[in-house]
C-alpha cells in the first residue's frame, strides 16, 4: 500500500485548533513510516479503528515506533478505548511483549475530519493520567489526513501544528 505522505504530512497543519493560542512548551512527536503505514492500513476501513501507539519518550520529544491496532470494539458512530484494553497492553509491556511504553492512541473518523469530540477527550484524558506524553492521533482515510492533538491543563485541547509532528 502507498502512503500518500505529502497529503498527510499537511493534515496535520491546519484544523479546528489552529486558531487558538500558540501552545507552549510543546513536545515535538516523531513517527516513523513503519508505524504510519500500519496506522493507515488499519484505518483504511468504513469502520471506525481504534489501537494504541507504542513508542518512547526521549530529549527530543515522542517517538512512536510501533502501533497496536484491533483493541476494543469500534463502529461508525463512535470509538471506545477501553480499560482492559489498557490493562491488556500495559501487561504485554511488563512482560515485555511489546518493546517501549504507550505514548498514544489512535482512532479513524470517517469522512467527518480531524478533531477530538468529547468521548475522544475524556480518552485523552484518562490516558494523560498515566503520562503526561501521551497524544491523540486522529486520522481520516476518506482525506488522507491525520492530526495529533494533546489536553493541556492550561489551555485545553491543542492541535499540534505541523512544524512538531515529523514522519521519519
Ligand atoms: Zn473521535
Amino acid at each position: 500500500m502507498k502512503i500518500c505522505k505529502q497529503a498527510l504530512n499537511l493534515s496535520s497543519e491546519g484544523g479546528q485548533s489552529s486558531s487558538r493560542e500558540k501552545a507552549p512548551d510543546l513536545f515535538d512527536v516523531n513517527i516513523s513510516n513503519e508505524a504510519l503505514r500500519k496506522i493507515v492500513a488499519h484505518t483504511k476501513s468504513s469502520d471506525e479503528k481504534v489501537g494504541l501507539l507504542i513508542g518512547t519518550v526521549a530529549h527530543d520529544g515522542l517517538w512512536v515506533t510501533d502501533v497496536i491496532g484491533g483493541y476494543g470494539p469500534a463502529n461508525s458512530t463512535g470509538t471506545v478505548l477501553l480499560p482492559q484494553t489498557l490493562a491488556r497492553v500495559a501487561d504485554d509491556i511488563i512482560k515485555r511483549r511489546i518493546e517501549g511504553t504507550i505514548v498514544g492512541w489512535y482512532h479513524s473518523h470517517i469522512g467527518y475530519g480531524i478533531f477530538l469530540s468529547d468521548v475522544d477527550i475524556d480518552t485523552q484524558l484518562k490516558l494523560q493520567q498515566f503520562s503526561q506524553y501521551v497524544v491523540a492521533l486522529v486520522i481520516d482515510p476518506t482525506i488522507n489526513q491525520f492530526g495529533v492533538f494533546i489536553y493541556d491543563p492550561r489551555l485545553g485541547l491543542v492541535q499540534l501544528p505541523s512544524s512538531q509532528i515529523r514522519v521519519v
